[in-house]
């Protein structure tokens, strides 16, 4: 490592955010929004929205490879695609090299990073949902990791906060698994899926609901005064969207934190460690490496948000050792790194579907149908598992591409492949995985990356409990399928799945009410270092079965409002 510092006034700031994805943005625009001078520190390359889309318009036959997975692709981003095709020719761009940037697995697992602007809220499903009273209520109750230290209603307004922020697409369902929010107009539904949907409400009861997406449907003024219009339906939103219909850091926070003249980027920049004042035992700033030239500084700020993903946020407080703090920084409680959580997947069913040949569907909906938890809710009381899953699928039809499969030649094959195929539907879960403090990554105490930094390890697999309610996932799914009269059904239930592959890894650095078993307090900030946030994934103390981001970043906003009232009430 280059031991020439680069120490500057020019350093000083109000406020450091260290990641520029989901969380990051957030913080920066809630910041800079309410006066603060803010420095984002990002590891990996620049890319500009909509000017570095590059796969963005490009038809099928313009790939190489026809859009799919080279084989040098699938090594190089082998934990990407150990599972199946995330990282191909279309979105591969913004998958990050895992060859080289590896990590240690003693047990497998998966995962997925997106070090460049935006990080992974460059190509994420945008399927954004609340968490429910009983989310945050579920450890007390069953006495299992710790206590969440605040409640649904703490977290509601800043819900709303987020939602109109971002624009989310959804009905009012009025379910208590599902709480409303700030919608914008919802996408519809095909006719299989409203049929399936009746069924689901005659004969078991089940509410199922039009997803709910971070796509512009019907833009508001201030999305429209950050120039994003309405969504086109294209449904190629992972490569980059064109329009800024879909919400990213780059088509949302970053351009409204940088209308208030108030942000500062650093690109290319890997924060290594958070420096503290030994007198104050304060955060003062934090020390980077540039991952091209090596080049090594220090930036001052007087808070700082960790917002690098859960993993990373981790690494970085475990890194960041002192007199004081000789485990890592805030690590006084020995949980940075342990319960990792994620969703699991992988596990579902397919069917065909008879009939409907008349619903003739324009445009691609960038959307699914969402089945709400249904299990240990209400009166249902599993015996074999706690907690539960919701479902993300339905319906499609085949298209032209059906053919590559299919015998035939001449003018009637050409004919038949301009019409749309059958029906199929399907669906996944995604399951609530539990707290378990051997779920873990940490830092390898002598391996180094070629920036000189430890190597991390992890150390997580899925429990009895996980196991246990992928197995009624999958029986479910198939029950749905077969009461609403679909044909051909077929269960799944991969067994090379690890966590990571759901993408929702979090829990590394807990909130909870006492010091002694939790990494942070109500407001995101470190127990022992009070000018330190956490607003990412590692702050979740169990982990739902919905999809977490939007929590993310009504948290987010939450510290970010409280760590500037507190700034000037000079407490930080
Ligand atoms: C294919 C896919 C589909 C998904 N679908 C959904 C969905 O439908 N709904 C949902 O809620 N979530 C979804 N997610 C998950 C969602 O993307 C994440 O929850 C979210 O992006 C996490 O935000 P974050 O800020 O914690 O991390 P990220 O968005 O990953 O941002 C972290 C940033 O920090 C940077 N960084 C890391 N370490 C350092 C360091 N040391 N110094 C400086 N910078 C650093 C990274 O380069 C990155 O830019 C999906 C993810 C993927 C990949
Ligand atoms: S489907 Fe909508 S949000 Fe997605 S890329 Fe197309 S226009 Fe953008």
């Amino acid at each position: 490592m280059n031991l020439n510092l680069v120490v500057d006034k020019t350093h000083r700031f109000d406020a450091i955010v260290v990641g520029s994805g989901m969380t990051g943005g957030m913080a920066a625009k809630e910041l800079t929004e309410k006066g603060l001078n803010v420095l984002m520190i990002e590891r990996g390359r620049e890319v500009k929205h909509i000017e570095d889309y590059d796969t963005a318009l490009k038809a099928p036959w313009e790939f190489a490879h026809r859009g799919k997975v080279p084989v040098h692709s699938a090594e190089e981003l082998w934990a990407n695609n150990r599972f199946g095709t995330l990282a191909n020719e279309e979105t591969g761009p913004f998958f990050t090299n895992d060859k080289q940037n590896p990590y240690i697995e003693k047990r497998p697992f998966d995962w997925i990073r997106a070090y460049h602007t935006g990080g992974k809220s460059m190509h994420w499903g945008r399927q954004s949902y609340r968490w429910n009273r009983q989310d945050f209520e579920a450890n007390a109750k069953e006495g299992l990791g710790v206590d969440w230290p605040i409640r649904y209603e703490d977290l509601a307004p800043w819900y709303t906060h987020a939602e109109k922020f971002v624009g989310i697409n959804g009905h009012k369902d009025n379910l208590e698994v599902l709480p409303d929010g700030f919608f914008l107009p919802a996408m519809p539904m095909y006719s299989p899926e409203r049929h399936f949907t009746e069924m689901m409400k005659k004969k078991l009861n089940r509410p199922i609901i039009i997803g709910r997406t971070a796509n512009l449907t019907k833009p508001q003024p201030w999305h429209t005064a950050l120039g994003r219009a309405t969504c086109q339906y294209r449904n190629k939103c992972a490569r980059g969207c064109p329009y800024g219909a879909v919400y990213s850091s780059l088509s949302g926070a970053i351009p409204a934190a940088t209308k208030t003249k108030r942000l500062s980027m650093l690109h290319d920049t890997i924060v290594t460690e958070v420096l503290v004042d030994e007198k104050s035992q304060k955060a003062k700033g934090v020390r980077v490496i540039n991952q091209n030239t090596m080049e090594v500084s220090e930036y001052f700020a007087s808070i700082l948000f960790l917002n690098a993903g859960s993993m990373n946020t981790a690494a970085l407080l475990l890194n960041s050792k002192s007199s004081r703090f000789q485990n890592g920084l805030g690590n006084d409680s020995d949980q940075v790194g342990r319960n990792i959580m994620d969703h699991h997947l992988g596990v579902g069913a397919n069917a065909t579907v008879e009939g409907f040949e008349d619903d003739i569907v324009f445009g691609q909906r960038p959307n699914a149908l969402y089945i709400p938890r249904f299990r240990n809710w209400g009166a249902d009381k599993q015996p074999n598992y706690l907690r539960g899953f919701g479902y993300q699928g339905g319906a499609s039809r085949s298209d032209w591409k059906r053919g590559a499969g299919m015998d035939g030649f001449g003018a009637n094959f050409k004919k038949e492949m301009t019409q749309p195929g059958t029906w199929n539907i399907g669906f996944g879960g995604f399951g609530e995985v539990l707290p378990n403090p051997n779920n873990r990554m940490y830092l390898d105490p002598e391996k180094k990356d070629k920036w000189g930094i430890p190597m991390i390890v992890f150390d997580a697999a899925f429990g009895e409990n996980e196991i246990a309610m992928r197995k009624d996932i999958a029986s479910s799914a198939a029950e749905m399928l077969e009461a609403a009269g679909f044909k051909n059904i077929t269960t799944y239930n991969r067994p090379e799945v690890h966590l990571g592959l759901g993408i929702h890894e979090m829990g590394t650095a807990r909130m909870g009410k006492d010091p002694k078993t939790s990494v942070l307090n109500k407001h995101n900030q470190l127990h022992a270092c009070k000018n330190v946030f956490v607003t990412d994934g590692a702050a979740m103390a169990s982990s739902s079965c919905v999809n977490p981001s939007l929590t993310y970043m009504a948290l987010t906003a939450r510290a970010a409002d409280f760590a500037v009232t507190e700034l000037k009430k000079k407490n930080l």
